[in-house]
């Protein structure tokens, strides 16, 4: 059986974060992910003859104020490789209409609510009962609610409103919104290649089991790994269901944490196909999909490309296809490539930082570390900053050879 310092199960941002920080602290670092490649939402697809062209499948936007992430990528060397996201605007799906967002907003509502944000606390607040009071309830339900969705690819009603838009502090040397050439999955594979980590792809950990010495992870074609600490940088449906044998309550309570999938459709079309002016996505109000993720903020000389996150569940593939002509005006054989991506995102309610602090009482004092998306926030910063934060409860707990 091999032997490692800490054993990760998940190579996404916030498995992969957490691998740099312990690598970096000289441990050795094991890295198992269930798919054939690292990323997870960070999913930059390449197609083969595209003269360097890609498109994002998940995350599409770092900004400077992703202060953890900057550091990784700094420790990685490639914050020289930064690409500025030009200023094209999002658009409004109406119907079959796309309009500006300003057109949908009423300023009279918005005037008359604003000073709310002077006196409301985000605190135990959701999306709508926060926003629907700053900006009033008709421009909530017209125009932001549908924005909402479209940025966390999910009815955000419920969601808590601390856990969106946060404020940091900004790093001014940074460009405020960045890419990198061949997409941000180049950020995940950058962190993968370094110095003391090891990433085996293609290994579906199947059951982890506490032992006297740390943990056993044992993977779908039947290898072991072990190791002192394990940390689960999986949704929560996958920790609670690796967990359930060793630690049952902790099992239950990572249960109770709701996901939700979200149907990708990329596809790339020749630039003299479309008519339609650059922009940045698409914000849909009453629609199949929740929004759309345009490639139009880098452009290129040949292609242009759009990834729409549908609804879960709703359409088939050819519906979803036939919608994504309707809307851009090309037709299904002119879209040269079409590729498809389900990422799982969390569904989080109000009182959800209750349950995380019950969560990180029971994993205190252990060896067992959990990152992911699902403790203060989606951003890819929440997932850098919970890494760390993991990574340093780690850091005295260890026996380091
Ligand atoms: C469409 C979309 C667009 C987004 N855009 C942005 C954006 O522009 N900016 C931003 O800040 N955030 C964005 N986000 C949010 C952000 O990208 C995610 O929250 C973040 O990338 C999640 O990273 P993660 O590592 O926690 O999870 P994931 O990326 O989901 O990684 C988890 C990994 O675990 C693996 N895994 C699962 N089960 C097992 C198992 N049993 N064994 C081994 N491996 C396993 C999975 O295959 C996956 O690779 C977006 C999210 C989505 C879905």
């Amino acid at each position: 059986m091999d032997r490692y310092d800490i054993i990760i199960v998940g190579a996404g941002i916030s498995g992969l974060s957490l691998a740099h920080y312990c690598a970096k602290s000289g441990l050795g670092t094991l890295v198992l992910e269930k798919s054939g490649e690292a990323g997870g939402c960070f999913h930059s697809y390449r197609p083969e003859g595209g003269s360097g062209f890609w498109i994002e499948l998940g995350s599409h936007t770092c900004y400077n104020s992703y202060g953890n992430l900057l550091v990784v990528m700094e420790d990685c060397g490639i914050l020289g490789r930064l690409i500025k996201r030009e200023k094209v605007g999002y658009k409004m799906l109406v119907g079959n209409q796309l309009k500006s967002i300003f057109s949908q907003i009423s300023f009279a509502e918005l005037l008359v609510s604003v000073p709310t944000l002077f006196t409301l606390k985000k605190a135990g607040q959701s999306m709508e009962s926060y926003y629907s009071k700053i900006v009033g309830k008709t421009n909530y339900k017209k125009v932001f609610d549908p924005a909402f969705n479209a940025v966390i690819c999910q009815k955000a009603d419920g969601f808590p409103a601390e856990m969106l838009f946060k404020k940091r502090p900004r790093r001014k040397e940074i460009f405020k919104s960045f890419t990198l050439a061949g997409g941000l999955q180049a950020i995940t594979e950058s962190i993968a290649c370094q110095k003391g980590i090891t990433l085996l792809t293609g290994r579906e950990v199947q059951s982890i089991a506490a032992k006297s010495y740390g943990f056993d992870a044992a993977v779908a074609d039947g290898a072991q790994f072990e190791a002192q600490a394990l940390a689960v940088a999986a949704s929560p449906a996958v920790a609670a269901k690796l967990l359930r044998t060793s630690f049952p309550e902790l099992s239950v309570r990572l249960s109770q944490i709701g996901v939700v999938p979200v149907e990708t459709v990329g596809i790339i079309v020749r630039k003299d196909a479309l008519s339609l002016r650059p922009l940045a996505g698409i914000i849909a109000v009453d629609d199949s999909f929740f929004s759309a993720v345009s490639r139009d903020v880098v452009q290129h000389a040949t292609y242009r490309g759009f990834s729409f996150h549908f609804k879960p569940g709703r359409v088939d593939q050819n519906a979803k296809l036939k919608r994504i002509s309707e809307i851009l005006g090309v037709s299904p054989s002119q879209m040269e490539h079409v590729v498809a991506k389900e990422n799982i995102v969390p569904s989080l309610t109000v009182g959800h930082d209750a349950l995380i602090r019950d969560i990180d009482g029971l994993v205190a004092g252990k060896k067992l570390l959990l990152t992911g998306n699902y403790f203060s926030g989606l951003a890819i910063e929440d997932c850098a900053s919970r890494s760390l934060a993991e990574s340093i409860r780690l850091k005295g707990m260890l026996v380091h050879p």
